[in-house]
């Protein structure tokens, strides 16, 4: 979060409002935000450095990755409300030092059980994007909790209640408004003017935060408190679950606002039903290394391995930069085109997990690749299943929309235990509701699902139905060496441009011998089987860009795509924290005992 210009906080507007009296009346600090930091102890990667610190605490109390993950996130969810927290899901990727084994979690949202594949259709017809996102009828059932709850249960050390005590504190005394915050803010002022509860808590008096003032939110205190006295219950059996049922399913929307927030079905036994998921990690092999992510119901795991064995195939250490950048969005094209075909909630569909991530299929598809010619897009998937070389026919569909926001943190230990967690509540802003009297904004999780089949004619795996986890991006990757020891683990927010960023800063770190938090600041493109492939401003313009137009490519600009974090394992027991330069006014790298 970026620290701007301090403006001074606003006595007179807070006493006027009246409604959210404790913001701005102190200031608050926040410990000083570095992009990377090298030592011993243990390290924590994420956008905030609130957050860092919370995690940071923990380790140096004895805590182990797992603690402090928790502890960072819940305090992501105080500091980056508008990206993760209580309201959202997410996948909790964790090495485990002792058996060198990696583990994951999937605590996706899901569909209500009375939810079909017509659940975003009115008269047989989509309903509008933005009304689904703004309504009850995108929210799942939030699996964040839970996945704290069942993380801290398979492989924690400490109490919840202890770890969600610095986000607690955090909520309860404020944080430092920045620019991202403010421009976050003002991004969804209209939608959330709409809904009293959450202007009440985010628009106090009817205003922007202003930069430099401390925002708290004494509610959201108050609800890690029931959490960390009553245990993740108090949401999935209790009081504040009902809260959630009654929000979702009478959104409530101020009656003169004219917003037609549509309600979702959501009831106790939803919550009641709600199980993380633990899934075998998705692995690929990468030049002698292990690359672990995520599997389905995230594409995550499943698209970068596709499309890093795709790139095996071509030494991309002594490739030139365009000649890289080309083989990297042809890939991504390649496995975007098989994701959108294949992949959805493993408990619904048949997912040729095997297929996609084998050798012989990437060799298969990578058979496409020419280099004095682009593949046309949308490009029709491939059958992992029956791999064909070099096929190309087939029907195509294009990439559905997903929202960019999103945050990913990245922890190690000293005991040399590692997490990467990427945790959501889809959009910026989630669905705009506040639980009242809770603090925290509800997800609009289930708009990652297709409204209508992508392509009529085939099969889409990413249909909505009763319980069902809507595909997601997220990619939480851990690397390893050949003796399953941690080379490097990160991952990053951005929908679906977060496959192809993790794509990216892993060629960058592994093959283009970038420093890993000058991988991370690598200028970005993004090619998800569209006709135009993204360019953030650091390669427009560039001789790159003109090379590859020279061949076929055609761009379009993005101005910032992702926000990266991740941790490299150093020799004698040595972490390096890395998070972005820039991008959303620069993360936060934090280690226990810095030493150069
Ligand atoms: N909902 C998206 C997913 O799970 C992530 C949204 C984001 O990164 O902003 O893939």
């Amino acid at each position: 979060m970026t620290v701007g210009a301090a403006a001074p906080p606003s006595p007179s507007r807070t006493a006027q409002s009246g409604t959210n009296p404790e913001q701005a009346m102190t200031r608050a600090t926040s410990p000083e935000k570095t992009p990377v930091a090298t030592g011993h102890g243990g390290a924590v990667a994420s956008v905030d450095p609130d957050a860092s610190a919370a995690g940071i605490e923990v380790l140096r109390k004895g805590g182990n990755a797992v603690d402090a993950a928790v502890a960072t996130a819940a305090a992501l969810g105080v500091t980056e409300p508008y990206s993760a927290g209580v309201g959202g899901g997410g996948y909790f990727v964790y090495y485990d030092a002792e058996s060198r084994r990696v583990r994951t979690l999937d605590g996706r949202e899901t569909a209500p059980r009375t939810a079909d594949s017509k659940l975003f259709l009115e008269d047989g017809r989509p309903i509008p994007f933005a009304q689904a996102v703004t309504s009850g009828l995108g929210v799942g059932t939030p699996g964040t909790p839970a996945t704290w709850q069942e993380a801290l249960d398979s492989w924690g050390s400490k109490r919840l209640g202890t770890l969600l005590k610095p986000a607690e504190r955090l909520a309860r005394k404020g944080f430092k408004v920045d620019e991202t915050f403010r421009d976050q803010t003002k991004s969804n002022r209209a939608r959330f003017a709409d809904f009293p509860a959450t202007a009440r808590l985010f628009l106090p008096g009817g205003k922007l935060p202003v930069v430099g003032s401390t925002f708290k939110n004494p509610d959201l205190a108050r609800t890690y408190e029931e959490l960390g006295d009553e245990g993740v219950d108090a949401l999935y059996h209790g009081p504040l679950g009902r809260d959630v049922v009654r929000t979702v399913n009478k959104p409530p929307v101020d009656p003169d606002s004219g917003r037609t927030a549509r309600p979702g079905d959501l009831s106790m036994k939803d919550l009641r039903d709600y199980r993380v998921e633990r899934r075998t990690p998705t692995r690929t092999s990468y030049r002698g290394l292990g690359v672990y992510s995520m599997a389905p119901s995230s594409s995550g795991g499943t698209t970068v391995g596709e499309a890093l064995n795709i790139l095996e195939r071509t030494d991309l250490s002594k490739a030139s930069k365009a000649r890289y950048l080309h083989r990297f969005i042809e890939a991504s094209r390649i496995a975007f085109a098989d994701r959108g075909r294949w992949v959805g909630d493993p408990a619904f569909e048949n997912v040729p997990r095997k297929g996609l991530l084998s050798q012989r299929f990437a060799d298969a598809r990578e058979c496409l690749i020419k280099d004095d010619k682009v593949l046309k897009s949308p490009l029709a998937p491939g059958d992992p299943r029956r791999p064909a070389p070099c096929a190309d026919g087939g029907r195509a569909a294009p990439t559905t929309y997903e929202g960019e926001n999103t945050t990913h943190l990245t922890v190690a230990d000293k005991w040399g235990n590692v997490v990467a967690y990427t945790l959501t509540i889809e959009q910026t802003g989630g669905s705009g509701i506040t639980v009242p009297g809770r603090g925290f904004l509800l997800n609009n999780e289930l708009t990652d699902f297709s409204f209508a089949p992508a392509n009529p004619a085939v099969h889409d795996p990413n249909l909505p139905g009763p319980g069902k986890r809507p595909r997601s991006s997220l990619a939480p990757t851990i690397v390893l060496d050949k003796n399953d020891r941690p080379v490097v683990a990160l991952g990053s927010p951005g929908g679906a441009t977060i496959i192809t960023t993790v794509l990216q800063t892993l060629t960058g770190y592994l093959d283009r011998d970038l420093s890993l938090v000058d991988a991370i600041a690598e200028p970005r493109a993004s090619q998800r089987n569209a006709a135009r492939t993204e360019l953030e401003p650091g390669l427009w313009d560039s001789g790159e860009q003109r090379r590859l137009e020279a061949i076929g490519h055609s761009f379009k600009q993005n101005p910032e795509i992702g926000a990266a974090t991740g941790v490299e394992r150093l020799p004698g027991g040595k972490w390096r924290a890395a998070a972005e330069k820039e991008r959303r006014g620069g993360g936060s790298a934090m280690v226990v005992r810095p030493q150069p």
